[in-house]
């Protein structure tokens, strides 16, 4: 099975626990305002690999993995390619390395999707804005795909992290937090983890690159201590709940 690769980082420290290999599959059906990997949207691009071949040379930085390392499939959205993702997985499996997927959850449940899910270690969800009418606007999508995984996850009771961007102007303060919280109610409390990420502007020059419109041209990057301080906050309120 081949799947179109944007991309690959051998040590990722980022998307998961310990050194992973991250591959980054191309296409996603999300349009974030915020995407700093704008290059990964189009369906069309990346180099066409087959899942033995990527196995091969994941299998190279086997020693690495050791402390909670593995591979994470990344994107773009890696489930727009769920049995691609899923042959590496099983291979990977079978050699001692478990996969994390870093996915929006834009990609509507079916069989092979939730036979990669099932089939991953771990699935850090994207949980991009707290309601449909701002998942539209700053998203271009719907927000019941990445919800239904959700569920799909707890119900499995699957490894979970949760991320949201944090962004200046939009979704920056506590109120927003706690409409990211009335959203998610008690599914907080199988989530092992939900992490604020600072938006940040290193993505703009790869829009004036594609030549296409930045949506959020002259936004700044959110700044590291109000993000620390609503991670706190989240932190906090989470607890209560627990
Ligand atoms: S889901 Fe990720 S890759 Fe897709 S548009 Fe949003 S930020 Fe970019």
């Amino acid at each position: 099975m081949k799947a179109p690769v944007h991309s690959e980082e051998s040590f990722a420290t980022l998307d998961g626990t310990g050194i992973r290999y991250a591959v980054f599959l191309q296409g996603c059906p999300f349009r974030c305002a915020y995407c700093h990997n704008p290059d990964t949207q189009p369906f069309a691009g990346g180099t066409p690999t087959e899942a033995a071949e990527l196995v091969k040379k994941i299998l190279r930085y086997k020693t690495y993995f050791k402390g909670g390392g593995g591979v994470t499939f990344s994107g773009g959205e890696p489930l727009l390619h769920p049995e691609f993702v899923l042959e590496c997985e099983v291979a990977l499996a079978a050699r001692g390395i478990g996969c994390a997927l870093d996915t929006s959850g834009a990609v509507a449940l079916s069989d092979a999707v939730r036979a990669a899910v099932d089939a991953s270690e771990m699935v850090i969800l994207d949980i991009k804005m707290p309601d449909e009418a701002r998942y539209e606007k700053y998203v271009g999508g719907s927000i019941k795909n990445p919800l239904a995984l959700l569920d799909f996850c707890l119900e499995r009771g699957k490894r979970l992290w949760l991320r949201t961007v944090v962004v200046p102007g939009i979704n920056d303060g506590a109120a927003a937090i706690d409409e990211y919280l009335a959203l998610l109610g008690e599914r907080v409390k199988g989530v092992e983890k939900y992490e604020l990420l600072a938006f940040h502007t290193l993505g703009f020059a790869k829009y004036e690159k594609l030549g296409w419109e930045n949506p959020l041209k002259g936004t700044p990057a959110l700044d590291k201590e109000k993000l620390a301080r609503l991670q706190n906050y989240l932190d906090e309120k989470i607890r209560t709940k627990r």
